[in-house]
């Protein structure tokens, strides 16, 4: 099971540690990991591994067997032999905008307060899809909405209850198309908001930035009609 580095500091944009496992797939699995592998919407880090002179890219990073975290190059190549220190190094840009817009989907689940059914967060765009009949009157009215938890700068936290507490309170699922990761007896639990002014507490095992001020400011993009009930909302950084 790798340690799951990203999840006590998703901030963390290079870090030593060990090579535990190759994968017959030609993947390599560290002991702690800073990539971010692909799930809950987001997806899989890239970045490279580097021991003495030689180097590896990371195309991107899956779950692997029994709670193990692979990342994988590119092509075929020479891979980090099980046993030697490496060193780990994220595309930050790339995984600092996910951040933000991953934080940021949080934030339309508030001002669009209904079911979500799914969802895809990107480096560039993101959406979310609602159970939504009836599109938004005002879509200038949302993205002020989002632009005012924004702007207030609340905190982004985390803390565990366990499966046991979240299958007593299912209403705190709110994304009906992703399952709470479970299989280690926690939830993970993301909270924005604090005090008597908390937005959003849902499970979430993904990165997130400190503060919605980081997000910094975005347009909403089309809202499509998806089936009879769904409506698939863009959100696109505005730079
Ligand atoms: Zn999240």
């Amino acid at each position: 099971m790798t340690n799951q580095a990203f999840l006590d500091d998703p901030y963390l944009a290079s870090m030593e540690t060990e090579v535990a496992e190759i994968t017959t797939e030609g993947g390599v699995v560290l002991k702690d990991s800073i990539f971010y592998p692909t799930g809950g919407g987001q997806p899989g880090d890239n970045g490279y591994l580097t021991w003495g002179d030689n180097r590896m890219e990371v195309a991107t990073t899956i779950k692997g067997e029994g709670g193990a975290i692979v990342l994988l190059p590119p092509m075929a190549g020479s891979l980090p032999p099980v046993g030697t220190k490496v060193t780990q190094i994220l595309d930050w840009p790339r995984r600092h905008a996910l951040m933000q817009m991953h934080t940021a989907l949080h934030l339309l689940s508030v001002v669009i307060p209904l079911p979500v059914t799914g969802g895809a967060i990107g480096a560039e765009k993101s959406r979310l899809d609602f159970d939504m009949p009836d599109a938004p009157e005002d879509k200038n009215r949302v993205l002020d909405d989002l632009n005012a938890l924004i702007d207030q700068d609340l905190l982004v936290s985390d803390s565990w209850i366990s499966e046991a507490e979240l299958d007593a309170n299912p209403s705190l699922v709110k994304t009906m198309s992703v399952a709470p990761p479970r299989g280690r007896g926690k939830i993970r639990m993301v909270q924005i908001g604090e005090g008597d002014q908390i937005v959003d507490y849902q499970p979430c095992g993904g990165t997130h930035v400190l503060r919605t001020g980081e997000i910094g400011t975005l347009r909403i993009g089309k809202i499509e009609k998806k089936g009879q009930r769904n409506r698939r909302v863009y959100l696109h950084f505005d730079r």
